[in-house]
């Protein structure tokens, strides 16, 4: 359907962006002309068809398989051809989008996706992104965007309480977790070459003194591809060997120093261990080392009562990563880089220009790799105000507890889980790692829910990962009753 405005009356009376027009105008208080009327209308064009099938899409996903069908990845095709000389309706667009990009979607948000560590996006976090999207603000400067500017102050602030992280922490707001490691590494590198009065960002590493990263030989791969990106190699780093669960064993440490980066995790990505922060962290803090946690989503147990045990010691150290898009929910892409003295990042990143004219306050591109960037910050706000302190708890005790109720019901129906299960990750064999592959295919095909596969210290393994805001207990029985089925021979 086509959405014109003839005379701003039917845009005056819409829902959402009436509000939004009425608040730029009392704001600029520009008398509305008949041909800005005219623009605004076309402004808006496939808005409204976009809403319609947005919401009847998320009305709707509850009932679809998870993983799409074969057909619907074929019919991409649709889509893929070469450019048409001729422009297309913005309706048009949303048609194509929703007829063929719909089906060939991933169910995300119906509770039963349990693959990688994705969680869905709350109602809120999606909101904002339609506003901010509207907005279409460039959040690099508070010039461009006070309102980008003030709500990632505040949802890093929030951030920051949330994790039980040191007063004056600072830090970014950035795409995932790989960049939040790489940014948060950006600032170790900055700190231990400025004490070795070497000046990294301008010289360069070519001719450098050496320093050393520690890393646990369960680290995530997106901490090698930081060290990679920013010259330290992937390659050039001390591995320390793990227990059974993936923790760093602290017995088996190198000597550290201040010319040391020592990376610990808060989550491993397959069992959601954490390393044993509070035994090592103390020590290696007096060494002059820098402590970098990847805690992508395991480190927002800090924000429970029952589960902030976890995650004690953690805060001692100097900068940490960690996901909005994992545990908090807030909608792809979202993640977040954390920083004891903001002071490194802002070195480490910080841009000038004559054009790029500095303010009073904290200048997001002075903190970020990027410059010009979505205001993904005001989703991370809308999300974490809409859950507030208590729905953040509630999300990590909810999934973990149904978690608990997978390893239970694998358990008690024969199956081995091959992990201790702390926190949302469950791992589990099916059997011989055929016959665990082939469960999976089975589980992928059937549709009520989706987990991929894994090889967990050599064993082949399910993994079960429960992080959405919107899985329930039903949900979980549900697929636990299609793993089964899919066990069956
Ligand atoms: C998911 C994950 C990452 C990578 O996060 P992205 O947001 O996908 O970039 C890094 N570390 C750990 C422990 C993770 O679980």
């Amino acid at each position: 359907m086509v959405f014109e405005v003839r005379d701003g009356r039917e845009l005056a009376s819409h829902p959402i962006l009436a509000p939004m027009l009425h608040s730029a105008m009392t704001a600029v208080a520009i008398p509305p002309s008949s041909s800005n009327a005219q623009v605004a209308g076309s402004r808006t064009h496939g808005l409204k068809d976009a809403a319609r099938a947005a919401l009847h899409y998320l009305e709707t996903v509850d009932g679809r398989a998870v993983a799409p069908s074969a057909e619907a990845v074929a019919a991409l095709h649709q889509l893929c051809g070469p450019l048409p000389a001729a422009p297309a309706s913005p309706e048009e667009i949303v048609h194509l989008l929703d007829a063929y990009g719909s089906p060939a979607t991933v169910a995300k948000n119906n509770g039963r996706f349990f693959g990688f560590v994705n969680g869905g996006c709350l109602p809120a976090a999606l909101a904002a992104s339609w506003m901010v999207s509207a907005w279409d603000q460039n959040a690099a400067q508070w010039v461009q965007s006070p309102v980008a500017a003030a709500l990632e102050e505040t949802a890093l602030e929030w951030t920051r309480q949330l994790l039980n992280l040191p007063a004056g922490t600072g830090g970014a707001v950035v795409t995932g977790a790989t960049m939040a490691n790489f940014t948060a590494l950006a600032a170790a590198r900055h700190a231990l070459y400025e004490r070795l009065g070497w000046d990294v960002e301008n010289d360069g590493l070519v001719g450098a003194p050496p320093i050393t990263v520690v890393l646990g030989e369960e680290a995530h791969p997106s901490v090698s591809k930081a060290l990679g990106l920013l010259g330290l190699g992937r390659n050039r780093v001390l591995r320390v060997p793990a227990d059974s669960q993936g923790r760093i064993r602290a017995d088996a440490l190198p000597h550290l120093d201040e010319r040391t980066i020592l990376c610990l995790q808060a989550g491993n990505v397959n069992t959601g261990a954490f390393d044993p922060a509070a035994a090592i962290l103390p020590e290696a803090r007096k060494s002059g080392a820098w402590i970098h946690i990847d805690g992508a989503f395991g480190l927002w147990a800090a924000s429970s009562p029952a589960y902030s045990h976890l995650t004690r010691g953690f805060e001692q150290a100097d900068s940490w990563a960690t996901d909005g898009h994992k545990w908090p929910n807030i909608g792809y892409d979202c993640g977040i880089a954390l920083v004891r003295q903001p002071q490194s990042l802002r070195a480490a990143m910080s841009i000038q220009a004559p054009y790029l004219v500095q303010g009073e306050r904290r200048e997001p591109s002075d903190y970020n790799p990027e410059l010009s960037r979505r205001a993904r910050g005001v989703e991370l706000w809308a999300g974490l105000r809409s859950l507030g302190r208590a729905g953040m708890a509630a999300i990590v005790e909810r999934t973990s507890s149904h978690a608990q109720r997978f390893a239970a019901g694998l358990r008690a129906a024969g199956y081995e889980v091959l992990n201790e299960v702390v926190i949302n990750q469950v791992l589990v064999s099916f059997g011989s790692p055929e016959k665990t592959l082939r469960t999976i295919a089975r589980l992928q095909q059937d549709g009520t829910c989706w987990c991929g596969s894994t090889v967990w210290q050599g064993r082949t393994a399910m993994r079960i990962s429960v992080s959405s805001w919107a899985t329930t207990e039903d949900d979980v029985d549900r697929s636990l009753g299609a793993m089964l089925r899919a066990a069956q021979d």
